[in-house]
């Protein structure tokens, strides 16, 4: 290992909610959607810590951060952990570059609902990226890293641009928005979480998609035009996996009709959901909004928060090995 290389890398990566989210197509060969969608960043955010080991091996830890009330579920601590596919797809890309690999422990700090449509995990693996380019010394850009991304999943790259960008297509295409102003949110989470792909299974199912293909050129004009518009992001809302979500936990539609009832200005299944995103008009609204939903029977928690946020970024990098104490 090289002496120039940080031994401890901590960066962080922003949770999003999908301002539009409209499936435009279907791949026939791998089932995978294509969408357009408007990823709005939040403050909402994942902190990774990656520690250079002695050994090769790599190792995860997940713990809850401050806006995380639910118990963490079981099973992240392990080789799927999507940041730990993101950490090794870049220790096998620096080995086939002749550089040193060496084991790195990955400690997550979560502060994002588990599948709860806000790409909690993807921006685990985000964040992992650029703290992984840091501690190899591989100097790669942003459409690099966006590269190794979309093969971990398709709401892994958008976190590497932030603020507000529209994704075009598997993932693979993202073009940055205008921020616009500060929006005021509250998260209604939920203790069961949803499977993104069971929600697009129900999708399918319901045989929602007709002639999906010509009306991606309209839509990005559409939404493009409200973004640039007075009062755009009500004109830009819609979720085409709502209706899937809604079909497979309809105790949710209760929860949207009393966000609307605390006064949301709209309030709608935070991408396949179960969370719910409410926009509020100010910080104020939604702290009363919060404060008045937190006690309903389906909302396992309230988390006031606001976007768009910025892109994943470096936080600290140390030549120390963190002591035993901080490990922890
Ligand atoms: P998206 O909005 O991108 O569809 P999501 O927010 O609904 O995702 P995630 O929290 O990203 O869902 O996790 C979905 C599944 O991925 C979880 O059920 C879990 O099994 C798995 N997973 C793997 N790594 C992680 C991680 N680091 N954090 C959370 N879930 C993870």
């Amino acid at each position: 290992m090289s002496a120039t290389l940080a031994r401890v890398v901590t960066a962080d990566a922003p949770g999003k909610v999908n301002l539009i989210l409209r499936v435009t197509g279907l791949d026939a060969q791998t089932g995978y959607h294509e969408l357009l969608t408007v990823f709005h960043c939040l403050n909402l955010r994942e902190v990774v810590r990656l520690s250079v080991r002695a050994d090769e091996k790599v190792t995860v830890q997940t713990v809850p951060g401050p806006s995380f009330a639910g118990a963490l579920p079981s099973g992240l601590d392990g080789p799927d952990n999507l940041a730990v596919r993101a950490v090794q797809s870049l220790r096998h890309y620096a080995q086939d570059q002749g550089k040193d690999a060496p084991g790195i422990d990955i400690h997550i700090t979560k502060n994002i609902p588990v599948a709860g449509g806000m790409a909690g995990g993807s921006a685990d693996a985000c964040a992992a990226l650029v703290a992984a380019n840091e501690l190899l010394g591989l100097n790669m850009n942003r459409e690099e890293l966006a590269r190794f991304g979309v093969s971990i999943g398709a709401d892994v790259p958008y976190g590497l641009w932030g603020e507000q960008s529209l994704g075009v297509g598997f993932g693979n295409d993202i073009r940055p928005l205008d921020a616009g102003p500060t929006r005021h949110w509250v998260f209604l989470s939920s203790s069961r979480g949803l499977s993104t792909p069971v929600v697009f299974g129900e999708y399918d199912r319901l045989e929602l998609h007709n002639g999906f293909n010509e009306q991606r050129r309209s839509l990005e004009d559409k939404v493009l035009g409200a973004l640039r518009g007075d009062n755009p992001i009500l004109e830009v809302i819609e979720n085409d996996l709502q209706a899937p979500a809604l079909r497979l936990r309809p105790e949710l539609e209760d929860v949207i009709a009393a966000a609307k009832e605390a006064g949301a200005v709209s309030a709608f299944v935070s991408g396949s959901g179960p969370t719910i995103a409410a926009l509020c008009e100010s910080e104020a609204a939604a702290k009363d909004l919060a404060a008045t939903v937190a006690s309903h029977p389906e909302v396992c928690e309230a988390i006031v928060a606001t976007g768009p946020s910025g892109p994943a970024r470096i936080l600290a990098v140390d030549n120390e090995a963190p002591s035993e104490r901080e490990r922890t």
